[in-house]
């Protein structure tokens, strides 16, 4: 079973994520980007971490494929650390919910969903896209 909506811990609070967090609370998942270099990174800096250029915040897609995952058996319940690739290139550290964490494998496309941490802030999840399947909506479970 994946982990319950709001039992996630809540992220801690700082000045240069806050506007992250208040568009994660319009449903919007937003990254920066390099002004200088075009690349785009993950966890939102100022400076870029490939060249140390000015960056700017840009609302993501929300799509990815699994990089890398492993289940956590003893959790309860039981939930999944998982590397995911976003479409616009960068590598993010989460975890993939609403689904059976032993049928996760490496290269399966995801999409982002928000889970609810204890205090109500949105976390950024992942949950799998069905094959052939319609668009599933990005904001509920
Ligand atoms: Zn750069």
């Amino acid at each position: 079973m994946p982990l319950r909506d709001g039992d996630w811990p809540d992220p801690p609070a700082s000045p240069e994520a806050a506007p992250f967090w208040a568009a994660a609370r319009e449903g919007r998942f937003l990254l920066r980007r390099c002004t200088a270099c075009g690349k785009a990174h993950w966890y939102p800096r100022t400076l870029c971490p490939f060249c140390l250029g000015e960056t700017a915040w840009e609302e993501a897609s929300g799509e990815g494929t699994i990089y890398s995952v492993t289940v956590l058996p003893r959790e309860d319940p039981v939930r999944t650390v998982a590397y995911v690739t976003l479409a616009e290139g960068p590598t993010m550290l989460t975890s993939v919910v609403a689904c059976d964490p032993h049928a996760l494998a490496i290269g399966q496309p995801v999409r982002l969903v928000f889970a609810r941490s204890r205090n109500g802030t949105p976390v950024p999840c992942f949950r799998l896209v069905a094959a052939g399947g319609p668009p599933e909506p990005a904001l509920s479970w």
